[in-house]
């Protein structure tokens, strides 16, 4: 989701990766041991004085991302916080780009099962948290110009996922702001590492030549 590749290219294989399992090698041109480039290095290498916030709820996140390239990372404890914190971040940055993680889903979907109704109860909280931000933007003045993209890293069955069925992998995918198409299905197939490329090609960024996703091209008027 935000490295623009598949584990063949940046060797995270599943939750138990960590960051010794690359010590010694070079990936995409970085030093050894660095991590995959993520979205958040390739704002900032091109971008010096971009606003680069990140607020995750999920512990593992900060392994995977590129921290150093960001302003703000904030471990959230909780959906709400998370969502109070983002809010907080957009009032007193308007931070060019934000990165927002609820883990309160996945969480239902381990406690309950996907598909329950309990399940079905979190996305509508998801929804009603997206909502909060989507007035913050609105408070800070800068909604119009924002663009927003929600997606999720996997689906699930039963009180799981990992493994390769359609319920696990497939994944929400949609995106708002200017030049996107409006009441649009998108009928492309977009996988996970094409999110990352989107949101580079918006911001008008060159993204690294390992990166093997594409922008997702229909999306845009
Ligand atoms: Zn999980």
């Amino acid at each position: 989701m935000i490295n623009g590749a598949a584990p063949k290219q940046n060797h995270i294989h599943g939750n138990d990766w960590e960051r010794d399992k690359i010590a010694d090698k070079c990936l995409c041109g970085q030093m050894p041991g660095e991590i995959f480039p993520t979205i958040f290095k390739v704002i900032r290498d091109q971008n010096p004085d971009a606003v680069i916030d990140c607020v995750y709820d999920w512990d593992g996140f900060a392994r995977l991302a590129n921290t150093e390239s960001m302003n703000v990372s904030i471990n959230a404890s909780g959906e709400y916080d998370a969502c109070s914190q983002a809010c907080r971040l957009i009032a007193k940055d308007k931070p060019d780009f934000l990165f927002v993680h609820f883990d309160h889903v996945d969480h239902a979907g381990h406690a309950y099962g996907h598909f329950t109704e309990e399940y079905y109860q979190s996305i509508r909280l998801a929804d009603s948290l997206t909502g909060v931000i989507i007035s913050a933007l609105k408070g800070a003045g800068i909604f119009e110009e924002t663009y927003l993209l929600i997606t999720a890293d996997h689906g699930g069955t039963h009180k799981g996922h990992g493994g390769a069925t359609q319920r696990e992998m497939q994944i929400p995918w949609l995106m708002m702001g200017k030049g996107v198409r409006k009441n649009f299905t998108i009928k492309q197939r977009i996988r996970q590492f094409d999110t990352a490329p989107t949101l580079a090609k918006i911001l008008n960024l060159k993204t690294p030549d390992c990166w093997i996703g594409k922008p997702a091209l229909s999306i845009f008027e």
